[in-house]
């Protein structure tokens, strides 16, 4: 359903006040006619009928109900003839909702005068809960900064329910938007842990706030451990002997992480373990700069650092790992880093 959201609603009541629209300053079209210019300035009061009267009395008092159909089905918006065989619908009402479904959508990036909502938003089809048929409204999913693509959470399926308006009249209109159910809270608790690094891992963000990768390697198997712990656990020995690795690697194995972060850049966002060149055993760290289901196992990353100036002895001076664009390294060559 990718579109700029031209099918809109708001936009078919403008056209019914403007029968033609021409260009003032040219009022000759290309065929060299005069184009008359045809208009209705104040809009129009028209009855709404039992039906759909009906319908808008009941938004009014906050309640959204359908028509059922001679053949059982129920009608939201209510018409007065079912418009799958014409017949007339009966008189019985039914409560719908008020949560409902979307069914299709059409993304707004850019929200013009007029329409519902000042921030980018979706219309949708909504079929409430009840009804047979959908319901065209719009769909707030929250702060989005304007031209942004739809966030991840809007697709086919989501489950939405009105923002009824505090002031109603009997319009569609008392419906402010519909709003995703709520699945997520962020706690504003938070945890913070101060852990004296030791000799070895203090060393390591020393080496870290130079811009650089250290490891020790251990004396009886050779294996290069980043960041180094002062042993050996493999052997069980001391390590001591200091090795400088680069900052390029392999990603052996990754997870793609969709519950946002404050360290990642977007959602979903991707964390892996990336096996250093020269080191041989895989560290964690964010991946980006690649869509999040273009990552690989194999795939060649190098490190993403902070400006200089805002480095210090912590990991936060490495933003994240970004492609290289070098080949993938075979399987073969990590399975045993896995
Ligand atoms: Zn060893």
């Amino acid at each position: 359903m990718p579109s700029d959201g031209a099918g809109d609603p708001v936009g078919q009541a403008t056209q019914a006040t403007q029968a033609t629209k021409v260009d003032p300053a040219d009022p000759v079209n290309s065929v060299g006619q005069v184009n008359h210019v045809l208009e209705f300035p104040g809009g129009y009061t028209r009855s709404v009928g039992p039906v759909i009267g009906r319908f808008l009395t009941e938004l009014r008092d906050a309640r959204l109900v359908g028509v059922r159909t001679a053949g059982g089905r129920v009608l939201v918006p209510p018409t007065e003839y079912d418009p799958a065989d014409g017949a007339p619908v009966t008189g019985e009402y039914v409560e719908v909702g008020p949560a409902g479904t979307v069914e299709t959508w059409s993304w707004v990036p850019r929200p013009r005068p007029g329409h519902p909502l000042t921030r980018p938003f979706a219309w949708a089809l909504i079929r409430l809960d009840g009804a047979d048929t959908a319901l065209l409204h719009a769909v707030d999913l929250g702060e989005i900064d304007p031209g942004c693509a739809p966030p991840p959470t809007l697709t086919t399926g989501l489950r939405v329910r009105p923002k009824w308006r505090a002031e109603r009249i009997g319009g569609i209109g008392d419906i402010e938007c519909f709003r995703p159910d709520v699945t997520m809270i962020t706690d504003p608790g938070r945890a913070e842990y101060r852990l004296r690094p030791g000799r070895a891992l203090g060393r390591f963000l020393d080496g870290i706030a130079e811009g650089r990768f250290l490891g020790h390697r251990c004396h009886v198997c050779g294996k290069v451990y980043v960041p180094m712990k002062g042993m050996c656990p493999a052997d069980g020995v001391p390590t001591t002997e200091e090795v400088e690795v680069a900052d390029t690697g392999t990603i052996t194995t990754y997870a793609v992480n969709n519950i946002p972060d404050p360290r990642a850049p977007e959602v979903p966002f991707v964390s892996a373990y990336i096996l250093l060149d020269g080191a041989d055993i895989a560290m964690v760290a964010l991946v980006a700069g690649i869509p999040a289901d273009q990552v690989r196992m194999g795939m060649r990353v190098k490190a993403v650092w902070r400006p200089r100036e805002e480095w210090g002895p912590t990991m936060q001076n490495i933003r994240w790992f970004a492609p290289t664009g070098e080949p993938d390294v075979p399987f073969d060559a990590i399975r045993d880093y896995l």
